[in-house]
């Protein structure tokens, strides 16, 4: 049933959104610090999303999924993100980066090969488009796919920053790589880029290194990986030789409201924390919520943590996922929604003062986290860059 509340459209929207929110009380929450502290990937308990539906959130039931929309999937990801944004980024990039973008782009007898094991959570996936020298610009990749005699292909190369890249600190490599590869040169002299699946097992697939030491999302794995004349059969070139940009336009769209998603949640928890916190604390003989100081702390979040989320849910709800062309929006969420969740994060630590510089108090980690929405999934230079190309292309956006 269809309901007036935006950020819960539908009575199945609540419910998963209900499910998470336990889920995420129960077992996400205790072991959010620990796992930070480790450098780790909680891998049983993802595998528990499985057993919830959520690993296959936005892929067709038949193939094992749940078959909902970008609205679910901004639930998912706000509410995993009030408490471990990490586990989250875990969460989006085998949810969102292998299996939707397999559920949208990959032919029926790839999605019933691949679908089931995704969804189920019996394989982890990646996404594998950024390379060491290549961010940004990734359509000047040097990762190369040649075509052997058989109609098999060869795959040469290194991809860095994989989220999921790996599952362990043994460097065991995901089971499942949705891997962007250049197979030649078009018409008007640009690299033409073609899309693979790579599986565990494939000869010259391997993990070059877990990357330690990061900022935040430590929660997560990320990892260097290397293709090394790896075979792989004709059947896992996913689409036609060539038609990757379209892959690649397709999927960054939901990859950018995933992220934004996660900032709405980092952006909740903080304003939870600073609201409750200027309550408890003390001084001067009165509450911290009594100083003007403090009031334009928690005044300016809530407006920006209420503008962000109503942005992200009106895009979510216009967002098709089988077609490009929401690409305005979901560079502007992410432009806005990042550095406010950041601004916001640091406004909480600031209201807590040496409390929230300390784990225990949790708004230190969820500033750390925030940073990676900035950079992760296109940096703000490059969101600033394609709203102000689509605006010249399209000025009555600003109008309707
Ligand atoms: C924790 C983590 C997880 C990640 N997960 C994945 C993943 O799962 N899969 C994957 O493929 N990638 C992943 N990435 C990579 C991420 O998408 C890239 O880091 C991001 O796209 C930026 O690329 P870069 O780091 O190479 O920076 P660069 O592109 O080299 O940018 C450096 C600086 O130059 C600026 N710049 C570049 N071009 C322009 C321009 N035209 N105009 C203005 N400024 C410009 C950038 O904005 C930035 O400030 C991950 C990264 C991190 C840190």
């Amino acid at each position: 049933m269809l309901t007036s509340d935006m950020f819960n459209p539908s009575d199945e929207h609540l419910m998963v959104r209900e499910m998470v929110r336990n889920f995420v009380e129960e077992y996400v929450e205790p072991q959010a610090l620990e796992y930070d502290r480790l450098e780790r990937f909680n891998l049983d308990l993802f595998k528990q999303l499985g057993e919830l539906g959520l690993l296959g959130l936005t892929a067709p039931e038949e193939f094992g999924g749940a078959g909902m929309d970008a609205t679910a999937a901004v639930i998912v990801h706000e509410e995993l993100s009030t408490s471990d944004p990490g586990f989250s980024l875990a969460y989006l990039a085998h949810s969102m980066l292998f299996v939707n973008n397999l559920a949208v782009n990959g032919s029926d007898e790839q999605k019933a090969r691949f679908l089931p094991g995704v969804c189920s959570g019996q394989d982890i996936g990646c996404m594998a488009m950024s390379e060491p020298d290549v961010g940004t610009d990734a359509l000047s990749m040097s990762t190369t796919a040649e075509e052997q005699k058989d109609g098999s292909w060869k795959i040469n190369g290194r991809k860095m920053w994989i989220t999921n890249g790996c599952i362990d600190d043994e460097g065991t490599p995901a089971d499942i790589v949705w891997i962007y590869a250049k197979t030649g040169v078009d018409d008007r002299g640009r690299n033409s880029i073609s899309t693979f699946i790579v599986e565990k097992g494939a000869t010259g697939y391997s993990v070059g290194q877990k990357i330690m030491d990061k900022t935040g999302m430590r929660a997560s794995n990320t990892a260097e990986l290397v293709f090394d004349d790896c075979i792989i059969p004709a059947a896992n070139m996913v689409g036609e030789e060539g038609s990757a940009l379209m892959h690649m336009m397709r999927n960054l769209e939901i990859e950018r409201l995933a992220l934004a998603a996660m900032a709405v949640g980092i952006s909740r928890r903080s304003l939870q924390a600073m609201n409750r916190y200027a309550d408890e604390r003390q001084a001067f003989g009165k509450a911290i919520r009594d100083f003007g100081q403090i009031q334009r702390h928690i005044g300016e979040s809530w407006a920006e943590y209420r503008a962000m989320r109503a942005y992200i849910y009106d895009t979510a709800r216009k967002m098709t996922l089988d077609s490009g062309g929401h690409r305005l929006d979901s560079d502007g969420i992410k432009l806005f929604a990042t550095t406010a969740a950041k601004n916001i994060a640091d406004r909480a630590m600031q209201v807590m003062g040496g409390y929230g510089y300390v784990g225990e108090y949790v708004v230190e980690r969820l500033w750390r986290d925030a940073k990676l929405l900035e950079i992760g999934g296109g940096t703000l230079e490059s969101h600033q860059k394609n709203i102000t190309k689509d605006l010249a292309r399209d000025p009555d956006a600003i109008l309707r």
